[in-house]
């Protein structure tokens, strides 16, 4: 599916850092994916480089959010390009995130497909509240909030979890577990454990 260009995307706190590598995705079962990242308290020009190849990961991968641990480091940030149910582009780098969801009255759960690039291949229905807000910092230590609806709260959830340990298959029930399970081996020759830093889906 074709980009559309990075300027039409929503970016109230500025581009995301380019200039990165792909590197290989780290998958579930690796223990950096199921502990909480270590806060990130150096905003230093090592964060910066970590994030551009976030980002260049997660476009190699064809994803729409990235977290460190993701690439295998423990730190708590992540990076998306996702679209809100109006199919508006939101981009963003987030450190030490918070989030907030909708409670009582106003909560309203969406159960659309989920997947995750870390057991790439395989989506099954996964209940979440359709809004959400994320506060953190930026890559220059200073705060930044996002929020948004459809596509973009799933984001924004899923990829607070990774930075607390949490894959989106802890928040399956056992038969949504099995059936993700099931399709994940199917495609797995898809997604040597290179990808998609290199092999036929990269490059
Ligand atoms: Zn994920």
């Amino acid at each position: 599916m074709p980009r559309t260009p990075p300027t039409d995307a929503h970016a109230p706190h500025g581009p995301l850092p380019e200039g990165g590598t792909p590197r290989p995705i780290t998958r579930w079962g690796t223990p950096v994916m199921h502990r909480p990242g270590r806060t990130v308290v150096d905003f230093d020009e090592e964060l910066h480089a970590l994030a551009a190849d976030m980002v260049a990961t997660m476009y190699a991968a064809d994803g729409v959010g990235l977290a460190a641990c993701q690439i295998g480091v423990d730190l708590a940030l992540f990076v998306f390009d996702c679209p809100d149910s109006d199919g508006r582009r939101h981009v963003g780098v987030v450190a030490n995130p918070q989030l907030q969801v909708p409670e009582g009255r106003d909560r309203r759960l969406d159960d659309d497909d989920e997947g995750c690039l870390s057991y790439p291949g395989a989506f099954v229905p996964c209940a979440r509240p359709d809004f959400a807000i994320v506060e953190g910092q930026g890559l220059d230590g200073g705060p930044v909030r996002f929020s948004g609806d459809g596509l973009l709260a799933r984001c924004l959830q899923h990829e607070t979890d990774h930075t607390r340990g949490t894959v989106f298959g802890d928040r399956l029930n056992g038969r949504n577990r099995k059936r993700l399970d099931r399709q994940a081996a199917e495609v797995a020759d898809d997604y040597p454990p290179e990808w998609p830093a290199e092999g036929p889906q990269g490059s």
